[in-house]
């Protein structure tokens, strides 16, 4: 745990370093995900939390006609992609792409499947040295 302050572009600092970090609530024990520098339940300042990154697949669903940002990797109607709500062991839910699974068999996948957290990189731009700039997205994938 630290105590530096909980800022969304801390956040996504994190998870470009392969880190899932909610917050923890030191008056009433609430975790948070993403993070919230005020507790959900209690308005207390919250603090940096590690989560395990493992959970549970709660809800799903096939996407045919994506955003802009999925077309682009190259989903569509006959390569769709999962979206997934997963329950994190600590508690709270977050959403994100399902993969390492055949989105359109739906014999590969099942709510309640353990998952875990993996993180997906997406080019967003070049900077002005002409660099690739990402950013990193929580996705899950299947874990024994
Ligand atoms: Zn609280």
């Amino acid at each position: 745990m630290t105590t530096e302050i909980i800022t969304v572009n801390q956040y996504f600092n994190y998870l470009a370093e392969k880190k899932l970090m909610g917050s923890h609530c030191p008056k009433c024990n609430t975790i948070d995900l993403p993070p919230r520098r005020l507790c959900s339940k209690c308005l207390s300042e919250s603090q940096w939390k590690e989560l395990s990154g493992k959970g549970e697949l709660k809800t799903f669903t096939a996407v045919y006609v994506g955003a802009k940002v999925m077309t682009d990797k190259g989903y569509g109607r006959k390569t769709p992609y999962v979206f997934a709500v997963v329950q994190m062991e600590e508690g709270p839910s977050i959403s994100g792409q399902l993969v390492g699974i055949e989105e359109t068999n739906p014999d590969t996948y099942h709510i309640g499947m353990k998952v875990e957290v993996t993180y997906l990189k997406t080019e967003t731009g070049k900077d002005k040295e002409g660099n690739s700039v990402y950013r990193w997205d929580v996705g899950f994938q299947p874990r024994s």
